[in-house]
């Protein structure tokens, strides 16, 4: 068996584990990302520190990891892995982040973006295989895809990654977004935007469970709405259809564009379920051309959970076929 060690960077946590050539996680770890600062050094010495620490666990355990590979949530550039596009991370702008890993942890390491990450587990370790094509989508702080044609390639079309597939505009007197542009997926469909809907429903007490909800707690989060929904609470039910709506308006977009006969949804909001799921089918249904539905042959929660990111980074090291 062989066995690497993945690290997925997320604007606000670090997660890394060990993983064998079958995407099973052996063990893994959590910590909250580095505090917000001015220069990279903290990023670069909790990545380096957690892979050591990792690493001295399996040889702890007998195991000797081939290598490592990271996710940070932004894309990269060179040979050098210069970061670009870094909106949760901005300390990393323009910074080479393989100099510093290599002088570390040797020349066995490989990095993509997070997201191109867990797209590549949820594909080779999850349920993508099963498809000709297949559409990933990470629902989180932010949103982006990855997308996998014939012969498990997987789309890449600028800097490396899928493009910036959160922007899409879904409703042009919408909101503006963190991009700058207006109405974006992004702007209704992710952590931040879900917040905003809890607690608009709170404060006008639409939703007496989440009102009860926000005075216990302070604040509200997507998992109080799906916990309300559950419930039975119509208010919050109601904000889930939203989101299905437009997050069902991007998806009928990318069906038309992309053709797969799989969506998979993964993401921290993917926990939602079926109260997402179910209304994101029926606005699919309601908009998409015939031709194009009747290759869809699943809309469905993604495997892994919260692993895809990790699992996938090893994968880097792991599969034969991924960029080293
Ligand atoms: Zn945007």
């Amino acid at each position: 068996m062989r066995y690497a060690i993945g690290l997925d960077l997320g604007g606000t946590n670090l997660k890394g584990g060990l993983v064998d050539q079958t995407g099973r996680v052996i063990f893994k770890e959590t910590r909250p990302s580095p505090a917000r600062g001015s220069s990279p050094d903290p990023i670069v010495d909790a990545l380096i520190g957690l892979a050591v620490e990792l690493r001295q666990r399996a040889q702890g355990m007998g195991i000797e990891p081939e290598g490592f590979g990271f996710g940070p949530p932004n894309f990269l550039e060179g040979p050098d892995w210069i970061q670009r596009q870094v909106n949760n991370l901005p300390e990393l702008e323009g910074f080479a982040l393989r100099p510093p890993l290599a002088a570390a942890l040797g020349e066995y390491i490989a990095m993509d973006n997070d997201v191109m990450n867990a797209a590549l587990a949820e594909y080779h370790f999850g349920d993508g295989h099963n498809y000709a094509r297949a559409f990933f989508i990470a629902l989180g702080t932010g949103i982006a895809a990855g997308i996998f044609t014939e012969g498990g390639r997987q789309l890449r079309y600028v800097s490396g990654w899928t493009g910036d597939t959160g922007h899409i505009i879904v409703d042009p007197h919408g909101r503006v977004c963190t991009c700058g542009g207006r109405g974006c997926l992004e702007t209704v469909a992710t952590g931040p935007a879900i917040r905003e809907f809890a607690l608009a429903a709170a404060r006008t007490r639409k939703s007496p469970a989440l009102a009860a909800r926000w005075v216990e707690a302070g604040d509200l989060d997507a998992r109080d709405v799906t916990d309300a929904a559950l419930a039975g609470d119509e208010a919050a039910r109601h904000i889930w259809e939203e989101v299905a709506w437009y997050l069902g308006i991007a998806l009928t977009s990318y069906i038309h564009i992309f053709d797969p006969h799989v969506i998979l949804v993964g993401g921290g909001l993917s926990e939602a379920g079926e109260l997402l799921l179910e209304p994101v089918r029926r606005t699919i249904a309601a908009l998409g051309s015939p031709y194009y539905l009747r290759h869809l042959r699943a809309v469905k929660k993604a495997a892994l959970g919260a692993d895809a990111g990790l699992v996938g980074a090893a994968a880097l090291i792991l599969l034969p076929e991924s960029p080293k």
